[in-house]
């Protein structure tokens, strides 16, 4: 399975936090979106009103929790938070609605994975700040329509696809968040030295960037194991060579695939020769959940021209068969 320092997770704990932005200003790249939230925050504090329903996709680690965070920042509200998988019942969801004081924003995580019965209180909380609540069981049983604060929801989800219709529709503000560009995440590695304390030099910080999957979370990561080999193998700078040393140490390659990516690449060479092969057999062959090869290990693959999604599944493209230095099975006629 991947390794687990190299992966996005779930629950980021208190280093993660530290390097967090806690301004727009503060937050590097996906400049279209900082751009058109800052009309959508300011527009609304102008208005005194909630700011409307913002709905952040994109793989893992890319920036949607610390957006919502920034956005309650901004607004001046407060910033509550959950996720799709943690509440197991309409109840549940009920509580933290009815406990949200006026234009707060709740973050949902992983909305894409509401229970339906949790889904169904949301919709008319989403457009008409009310709850539906059943008291009772039976013939005895009532509804009782309670009044909402007005409130924004933030959700953020890694698989668009996956969300119902009608919850899709209710977002006003649908936000796509792409890869970073070596360029954003040089700046981001760069700043997060300083935070850290440790002076990273040009060809040290660009080297980690380059190979951090166009993601902050990995760029972040990388960057502090980068600073262990620094300080017990190195003289404390975080310089090019010494980079490059910790993360090929690390099974982080020169474009920033780590063993999961390579042995998905490897799978598809050396027993589908190059493919087409279907999503279930790789993730049989690999023992990784679909769901995780899918939303972790695939996007940054397809970004990259690596493999390409084909109706009968996957193929490496030629680029793949270079990166692996492996020969084709057909070289290309000319
Ligand atoms: P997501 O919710 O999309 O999984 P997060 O918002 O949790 O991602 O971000 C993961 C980590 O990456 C955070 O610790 C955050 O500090 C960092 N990060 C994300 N985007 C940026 C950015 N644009 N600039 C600097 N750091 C960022």
């Amino acid at each position: 399975s991947p390794d687990p320092t190299l992966r996005p997770d779930p629950h980021p704990g208190d280093a993660d936090r530290a390097l967090r932005p806690r301004e727009l200003d503060a937050f590097i790249g996906q400049a279209e979106v900082r751009a058109n939230l800052r009309i959508f925050v300011e527009s609304a504090r102008q208005r005194g009103e909630a700011m409307d329903h913002t709905l952040f996709h994109g793989p893992p680690g890319l920036g949607k929790t610390t957006l919502a965070q920034i956005m309650a920042r901004e607004l001046g509200v407060n910033f509550r938070m959950t996720s799709g998988p943690v509440l197991a019942k309409a109840g549940d969801l009920a509580a933290i609605l009815t406990n949200l004081e006026t234009r707060d924003v709740l973050f949902i995580d992983e909305i894409h994975r509401l229970n339906p019965a949790v889904e169904e209180v949301l919709y008319p909380a989403m457009e008409d700040f009310e709850l539906d609540l059943v008291i009772g069981e039976g013939p005895a049983a009532r509804t009782v329509r309670i009044e909402l604060q007005p409130f924004t929801l933030v959700g953020a989800t890694t698989r668009l696809g996956l969300l119902t219709t009608p919850l899709r529709d209710r977002f006003g503000i649908p936000t796509r968040l792409q890869f970073y560009t070596e360029d954003e995440l040089n700046e981001i590695v760069t700043r997060n030295a300083r935070k850290l304390g440790v002076p990273a030099e040009d060809g040290g910080a660009r080297e980690i960037a380059r190979r951090s999957r166009g993601t902050p979370r990995i760029a972040g990561r990388l960057l502090r194991r980068v600073v262990d080999f620094a300080l017990v193998e190195g003289d404390g700078r975080v310089t090019r060579d010494l980079a490059d040393h910790a993360l090929t140490r690390l099974g982080v390659d020169k474009l920033g695939l780590d063993g999961a990516d390579r042995r998905y690449l490897v799978f598809i060479a050396e027993n589908y020769a190059g493919g087409p092969v279907g999503i279930d057999t790789i993730a049989a062959a690999l023992s990784e959940p679909r769901d995780a090869i899918e939303e972790v290990i695939e996007p940054f693959l397809l970004q990259q021209g690596l493999v390409n999604r084909t109706p009968r599944g996957r193929m490496l493209a030629q680029k793949a068969w270079t990166h692996l230095g492996l020969p084709p099975p057909r070289p290309p006629q000319d």
